[in-house]
C-alpha cells in the first residue's frame, strides 16, 4: 500500500511511519519544512530506504501541497490512502473571554483547512481496490462533549468531522474516517496520557485493513479502536 501521511515528523505521524514501514508499506511522509532536520524520520527513512520517502508538505500552504502532488504525479505514483494527520492545539484551556482570534485562524488553518487542502489536491492520486481518507479528529469535536477551553481545537475539529461526512457523499468509492486517536502521550498530549502513539496507530491500522471492526450504523466519525462516536 503507498500511503501519504502529514505531521509525520513526530507524535502519532511518526508511529505511522514506523509502523507502515515495518508492515511493508509504502509512506509518503510529510513534514513542514524542507530546511529543518528531522532526526528520527531521517533514521526511519535510512532504516527503510524504499519505503519511507520525505515529502515538504506544510498543510497551511496550497502552493506547497501542489508542489509535492504534482511531483508525485509525475513520477507515476499513486495512493492507497492519505492519512491527514498534522494538528495543533493552541488555545489550550483559553477561556473564551481571553479568546484571541489569530489563533482561531491559526488553529482552523491547519487543523481544518489542512486536510482539505490535501485531499482537494491528492484525493485524484487514490487508485487502490479499497482507498481510503483518515481525517485525525478528536473527541473534542465532538458537540456532545463540551468542557472548558480548547475553544478553537475543538471547533476545528467538529468542522474536519463535518468535512468527512460531506466527503463520504462525495466520495462514494473511497473509505472516509474521521478518527479520535485517544490520549496520546505526545508533544500535544503530554507525559500523563495513557495511550502510545504506537498503539493508537497500530489499531487505526487495523481498522483500515479490516482487522478491527467498526461498530454497526457509524458513519465516519469513531474511537481508534472503531467504536461510533456522537457527533
Ligand atoms: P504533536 O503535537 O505531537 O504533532 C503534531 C504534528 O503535526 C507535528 O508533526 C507537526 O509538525 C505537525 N504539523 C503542525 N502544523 C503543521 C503544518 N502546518 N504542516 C505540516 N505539519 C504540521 O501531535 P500528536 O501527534 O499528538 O497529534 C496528531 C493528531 O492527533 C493531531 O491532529 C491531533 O489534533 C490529534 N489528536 C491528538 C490527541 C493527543 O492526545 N495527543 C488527542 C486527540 C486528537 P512540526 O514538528 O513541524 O510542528
Amino acid at each position: 500500500m503507498n500511503i501519504l501521511v502529514t505531521g509525520a515528523n513526530r507524535g502519532l505521524g511518526l508511529a505511522f511511519v514506523k509502523l507502515g514501514a515495518e508492515k511493508g508499506y509504502r509512506i509518503f511522509a510529510g513534514v513542514r519544512s524542507e530546511d529543518t532536520e528531522y532526526p528520527e524520520l531521517e533514521k526511519l527513512q535510512k532504516s527503510y530506504p524504499n519505503l519511507v520517502e520525505i515529502q515538504t508538505l506544510d498543510v497551511s500552504d496550497e502552493g506547497s501541497i501542489e508542489a509535492s502532488k504534482g511531483e508525485l504525479e509525475k513520477r507515476g505514483v499513486s495512493l492507497d490512502g492519505i492519512i491527514n494527520n498534522a494538528g495543533v492545539l493552541i488555545d489550550r484551556g483559553v477561556a473564551f473571554h481571553e479568546l484571541n482570534l489569530a489563533e482561531g485562524l491559526a488553529t482552523f488553518d491547519i487543523n481544518t483547512f489542512g486536510p482539505i487542502r490535501v485531499v482537494k489536491h491528492f484525493y485524484d492520486l487514490l487508485k487502490g481496490e479499497k482507498p481510503f481518507i483518515v481525517n485525525i479528529s478528536s473527541d473534542a469535536g465532538s458537540i456532545t462533549n463540551t468542557y472548558d477551553g480548547d475553544y478553537f481545537y475543538g471547533m476545528s475539529k467538529a468542522a474536519l468531522n463535518m468535512f468527512s461526512e460531506k466527503l463520504r457523499r462525495a466520495l462514494p468509492a473511497v473509505r472516509i474516517y474521521s478518527i479520535h486517536p485517544g490520549w496520546l502521550h505526545t508533544d500535544m498530549g503530554g507525559k500523563e496520557a495513557p495511550l502510545s502513539p504506537e498503539l493508537s496507530a497500530e489499531s487505526i491500522f487495523g481498522i483500515i485493513e479490516g482487522e478491527v471492526s467498526v461498530s454497526p450504523g457509524a458513519n465516519t466519525y469513531i474511537t481508534y479502536d472503531g467504536k461510533k462516536l456522537d457527533y
